[in-house]
């Protein structure tokens, strides 16, 4: 998306009407957006702000009044169907400043003013939209600030939509990565960075500001607190993008702040499992290759069945954990609710058709609310107790997040009593200015304005009998008109008849005066009739002026209540992802993963959760489950096997139980046992990053790079083909050298799929590497795959049988065949080490710079055994023991165990 810039070709603003004068300074208070001036039932656009929404909007510009001696350009849209065209600009990632007027046309009048007073009451941007029909419902909406001073940078988030808040440090390096987390609706930076490469990607999603002077002071009188300490430790950089985003949001609601949760620190890592760009385009975990959401991890696992539950599903498959105990509280709860199927069947069923209480409560507190969210928190309130009682009901122990979820449902029963009474119990008006919001009995004065009014009318259908015989026609009607207020209504005859013969003797008040004549009737009203006119509008208008006061009380109740109400919301949402994951589990035969604080890998009888569900859509062939072992001393694996044999997908199912474990739930095997990854990497060899402007095959070395720059001991890499975007011999080179970096230096798991043969020979001088082959069977000269991971390296390369499959024709086929047969004989005669001498690069020229034992050898050399005390000297034993096991010397062993051999 190209940034939409407003064109600077405005006029000057001398000489302008009153009205125009109006626009001009709202214009200029707002350069970056598109002004929205309200005239009567219209919101207008003018000059180039005009000539650029007409084409989005799909309206014409007309011209209107001159300025300068100019006509001036404009386009208007309906004010009652203003969202639906708010929605084109701000999707087409325009902003929108709403210039409405703030008095009505009596009150301009009375102050004797040349026009109605307008003022921007608020700025629409992609981040701070709040109208259900803007939202995506399963999607948070976030505004991304980031700050940066000498020492680090400093980011936070928030979901205006929510009150959702959250900050983060970071070093720079990981801004990328915390963006394709987040995928925010809109960010603001000062300007400087704010022009920086990793926001460029956000487009026009970008505001340019300056942090505010004192950061700590802002967020302090925000919160009204005297101290932050109560809501974590912040870097100075994360005050100052919080404290940025909270005035960026003021800014846009012209001064008024929306109900926002305290910032909550995530903390430096690890506190979330770090995946960066790259890494999650390639695994698909909320959008797949092509930016769809139907074939990603979310779509394959989500069971939510309220809109916040799949909102915080979504937040957790993005932002994984990386600490044990916090995954350890998700696993129980998960767990808890497997086991309990009474409890979680009567906990799905409560919150199906749960309303999105915290949107509603957004909307509330911006008073921008309609009474469907009034509805919405009443029935919220219901389905929080009814959720509540669901657990209550449960068999002790209760995990922790279970009870704590429990407790937040508990709200006071006073509100939810109140609501009951104050809300009509059926369907509620669209509007607040339709009335008949507030229920009978729940306001004496309410009900006594409402009887007055209607009473009037009571009266009015009395005149309409006593006027009727009076003027002597049957056929009279009062009837109430918009302008005019209540009217008689005569038969043009009849009324001819009564204007030129008025009857006589007629009672007091009850004389006809004519108001209007119309094609087939005429209007008249009387003095009894206008009297009776009066009442009933003046009571109608104070009954409405009551009403709104009574719905004022119940917004200020509902929103002194706002912080309970908001994490009871936050407790539906997450009881609903700990239930769906339950019913996922139940389901798929899903297990609870074992994660122990060891760099341990090793899951059986694993699938791939999509991959699955496309096949079990298709009603084809079942998933092959297949078995993964990267314990210490085989960390890392080496795949081999054609094309279309499966190796992506195996690849991607082991980072994918990574990922679902670490967000709290069950992986798809019979057992796992996944010690905790601090960092995961994934790569596809070949991907063309086109909208990047970069060749594929620095794509890939700046991809590698990265992981070879961030990947720890703790982390999980998986590579797909890494090399294959260049000629064979440079990218089996850097598939080399990546592989030995990997199993050298980095010592992390991994996983490593490739074609080149080549590579599997060389392997042997690695002797944490395993490898591991798909099975392919040759049947009736056809390839048959198994999509099975056996040990081994493949026999052969199936290419050329691939190629026929492809329907390559029979010369070029056979031709291939005897090109791969010589090749292969001379690869048998002359070994992998006759290949080690045609790459000087595999001849490796220093020797191992980390010996497994250099760790021992080095707390070896600490101890100097004169220096201890007995004490001492028994701790630097327990220190040595703990180590040995750790590094205890790995096995040379080039297979992969398969519980799958049985099946075939
Ligand atoms: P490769 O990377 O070796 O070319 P892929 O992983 O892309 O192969 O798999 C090709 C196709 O094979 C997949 O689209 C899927 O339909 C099927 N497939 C892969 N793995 C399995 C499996 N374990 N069980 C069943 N079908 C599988
Ligand atoms: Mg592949």
């Amino acid at each position: 998306m190209t940034q939409p810039t407003v064109s600077r070709d405005i006029p000057p603003a001398e000489g302008a009407t009153p009205a125009l004068a109006q626009w001009f300074a709202a214009k200029a208070a707002h350069p970056d957006a598109l002004v929205f001036f309200r005239m009567g039932d219209f919101f207008e656009l003018f000059f180039s702000d005009a000539e650029a929404a007409a084409p989005v909007l799909d309206i014409a510009v007309s011209h209107r009044g001159e300025h300068r001696g100019q006509p001036v350009p404009m386009a208007g849209v309906p004010v009652h169907a203003w969202e639906g065209y708010l929605a084109k600009l701000i999707r087409a990632g325009w902003r929108v400043a709403v210039c409405d007027q703030v008095e009505t046309p009596e009150q301009a009048k009375a102050r004797r003013a040349p026009t109605i007073r307008r003022e921007v009451v608020r700025v629409v941007t992609p981040s701070t939209v709040t109208e259900e029909g803007l939202l995506e419902a399963g999607r948070p909406s976030w505004l991304l600030a980031v700050a940066e001073d000498a020492e680090a940078m400093g980011a936070a988030w928030l979901d205006v939509s929510t009150g959702a808040f959250a900050t983060a440090a970071l070093p720079r390096g990981e801004l990328a990565a915390l963006l394709a987390r987040l995928e925010p609706a809109e960010a603001v930076a000062p300007p400087l960075l704010a022009e920086a490469a990793e926001l460029a990607r956000l487009a026009g999603r970008v505001a340019a500001r300056e942090a505010p002077r004192d950061p700590p002071r802002l967020l302090r009188e925000a919160y009204g607190v005297a101290t932050l300490d109560g809501f974590g430790r912040f870097s100075e950089a994360e005050l100052a993008a919080a404290a940025l985003a909270l005035s960026y949001v003021r800014e846009t609601q012209a001064g008024a702040l929306p109900r926002l949760d305290p910032p909550r620190p995530e903390g430096a890592a690890p506190g979330v499992l770090v995946l960066d760009a790259a890494t999650r385009r390639s695994l698909e975990i909320l959008r797949d290759g092509r930016g769809g959401t139907e074939a990603t991890l979310l779509s394959a696992v989500d069971r939510t069945v309220t809109a916040a539950g799949a909102r915080e599903l979504a937040a957790r498959l993005s932002a994984p954990l990386a600490e044990a105990g916090p995954i350890a509280a998700r696993h129980d709860a998960v767990a808890f609710l497997l086991g309990a199927e009474a409890v979680r069947a009567a906990v799905r069923g409560a919150l199906k058709g749960a309303p999105d209480m915290a949107r509603a409560l957004a909307r509330l507190a911006l008073d921008r609310f309609a009474p469907r969210d009034l509805a919405a928190l009443r029935l919220g309130l219901g389905v929080a107790e009814a959720v509540r009682a669901a657990v209550a009901s449960a068999p002790l122990p209760v995990p922790d997040l279970v009870s704590a979820a429990e407790a937040a449902l508990g709200l006071d029963a006073a509100l939810r009593g109140e609501l009951d009474r104050a809300l009509v119990a059926e369907r509620l008006p669209a509007r607040l200015e339709d009335g008949g919001i507030i229920a009978a009995g729940y306001d004496g004065e309410l009900d006594a304005l409402r009887r007055l009014r209607d009473g009037g009318r009571e009266a009015i259908a009395a005149l309409q009998a006593e006027l009727a015989m009076a003027w002597g026609v049957a056929s009279l009607k009062i009837r109430h008109h918009q302008q005019f207020g209540f009217l008689a209504e005569l038969p043009a005859a009849p009324a001819e008849r009564l204007l030129r013969d008025p009857p006589k003797g007629l009672a007091e008040g009850h004389a006809p005066i004519h108001r209007q004549t119309m094609a087939n009737a005429v209007r008249f009203t009387c003095a009894a009739l206008a009297e009776l006119d009066r009442k009933v509008a003046e009571a109608g208008e104070r009954a409405a002026a009551r009403e709104r006061a009574c719905v004022r009380h119940i917004r200020r109740m509902l929103l002194e209540a706002g912080a309970p109400i908001a994490e009871a919301a936050r407790a539906l949402a997450e009881l609903d992802v700990h239930a769906a994951a339950a019913a996922l589990a139940a389901e798929g035969g899903w297990c609870r993963p074992e994660m122990p604080d060891r760099a341990e890998f090793c899951i059986a009888a694993g699938r791939h959760p999509v991959v699955e569900a496309a096949l079990r859509r298709a009603r084809g062939p079942a998933f092959v489950p297949n078995d993964c072992d990267l314990s210490p001393g085989r960390r890392v694996c080496l795949l081999t096997g054609p094309n279309m044999a499966g190796k992506s997908t195996y690849l991607r199912q082991n980072a994918l139980a990574v990922v679902l474990a670490q967000a709290g739930l069950f992986v798809p095997a019979a057992s796992a046992r996944i010690g905790l990854v601090d960092r995961m990497f994934s790569r596809v060899g070949g991907g063309d990053d086109i909208a990047g402007g970069r060749s594929t095959f620095m794509v890939e070395m700046a991809e590698t790079a990265a992981i070879l720059n961030g990947a720890t001991a703790r982390s999980l890499v998986v590579l797909d083909e890494v090399g294959r975007g260049t000629a064979t011999w440079d990218g089996l080179a850097i598939a080399w050298a990546v592989l030995e970096a990997l199993h050298d230096r980095i010592r992390c798991r991994a996983v490593f799929a490739t074609h080149f043969h080549e590579l599997t020979a060389l392997a042997g001088r690695l002797p944490e590497v395993a490898l591991a082959s798909m099975k392919v069977r040759e049947w009736r000269g056809e390839v048959v795959f198994q999509h099975l991971v056996g040990p081994g390296a493949a026999e052969r390369s199936w290419g050329v049988h691939v190629a026929r499959l492809a329907g390559v024709p029979r010369p070029v086929l056979a031709r291939a065949a005897q090109v791969l047969s010589a090749l292969e004989t001379r690869a048998r005669a002359g070994g992998p080490d006759a290949l080690a001498e045609e790459l000087p690069l595999f001849a490796r020229n220093a020797p191992r710079q980390t010996p497994p034992h250099a760790p021992l050898a080095e707390l070896l050399a600490e101890i100097d055994p004169d220096a201890l005390s007995p004490r001492e000297a028994h701790e630097a034993l327990y220190r040595l023991k703990a180590l040995c096991s750790e590094i205890a010397a790995p096995q040379h062993e080039n297979t992969v165990t398969g519980a799958s051999d049985k099946i075939m």
